[in-house]
């Protein structure tokens, strides 16, 4: 490509919301053959929202959102805000929440008013010990529904059964289904739970989910998917645990309402936190870069 098909394709990009931090990305972004992307706050809003919370025999609903919510207090994953969101709804008062740790990719956990709380994914209270059998079957139920399951423990007892969604861009379907017409495969990558992933994959149409991924597997993933070079991968994140797999990817792709780290780790900008921006961007890589050849 000449200098100059570059400036005028990246010039055309940016008029779309779509900055080129990288001119030479125009070029790997027309060889993309499969878009990698993160599921929350990319593929979704990132804003989920509580809506299921079952408590275990011998535990109150209210009484366990509280605990839950004062250690949540602490943490700032989108999860968090659902559950002090809904806490704060209820009108709920918190305690205050001591010894406070967070385990990415797995929960979270402290003691409130003298009790030890914790409150994540089912691996999370399976590296604790506690039994989520009970649950089992609700768990599949929720999942199935695109809702992502958690579970909370009250002084080593399982105490609840929570779930929260978040809902998919409006713009999302669309950007998907234009990334298929231009013969590009689509794949989720994501640390949530498998079939809560297997379910919104299903809803959109995408071709690959890769689900449970802890957070520092997404480069893991975006290797596997280059197939030793064979095929050239874009990924799209918008996360501080999206970084290195924007960087190992061929492009990365940043959502412009992402966290600076994946801002700065990406070759490519979104302006808005419209997915569209991909298939655009795309296509008028493929215009541009077939007009100098
Ligand atoms: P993702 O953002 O894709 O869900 P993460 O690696 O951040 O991926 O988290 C993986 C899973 O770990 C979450 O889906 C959730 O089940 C659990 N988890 C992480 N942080 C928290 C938290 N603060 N509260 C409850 N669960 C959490
Ligand atoms: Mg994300």
């Amino acid at each position: 490509a000449t200098p100059t098909s570059i400036m005028v394709g990246t010039g055309r990009a940016a008029e779309i919301g779509v900055l080129f931090r990288r001119g030479e990305a125009l070029q790997s972004l027309r060889d993309a053959a499969v878009v990698a992307v993160d599921k929350t706050g990319t593929l979704t809003k990132g804003r989920p929202e509580l809506t299921d919370l079952n408590p275990a025999p011998g535990f109150e609903a209210d009484e366990v959102l509280a605990l839950v919510a004062a250690v949540e207090a602490r943490s700032e994953h989108p999860v968090a805000e659902a559950i002090a969101e809904a806490a704060r709804h209820r009108g709920l008062s918190l305690g205050e929440a001591e010894n406070f740790e967070a385990v990415p990719g797995y929960g979270v956990a402290a003691i409130v008013a003298g009790r030890r709380v914790e409150v994540g994914a089912d691996r999370y209270m399976a590296r604790l010990g506690h039994d989520v059998a009970a649950f089992a079957e609700a768990a599949v139920r929720l999942g199935d529904e695109g809702k992502t399951p958690l579970y909370a423990a009250v002084d080593g007892q399982l105490a609840a059964a929570i779930a929260v969604a978040d809902p998919v861009k409006e713009t999302t379907p669309a950007a998907v289904e234009a990334l298929h017409r231009l013969g590009l495969k689509v794949a989720m990558v994501t640390g949530d739970n498998r079939r809560t992933a297997d379910a919104i994959a299903r809803r959109l149409g995408i071709d690959e989910v890769v689900a449970e991924v802890l957070p520092d597997g997404k480069v893991a993933v975006v290797e596997r998917l280059k197939d030793g070079g064979r095929r050239k991968v874009a990924f799209v994140g918008d996360g501080i645990n999206d970084a290195p797999a924007l960087a190992a990817a061929d492009v990365g792709l940043a959502v412009g309402t992402g966290t600076d780290i994946a801002i700065e780790s990406a070759d490519v900008v979104l302006m808005s936190g419209d997915l569209r921006g991909v298939p655009n961007a795309i296509a008028l890589s493929q215009a541009t870069m077939r007009n100098i050849r």
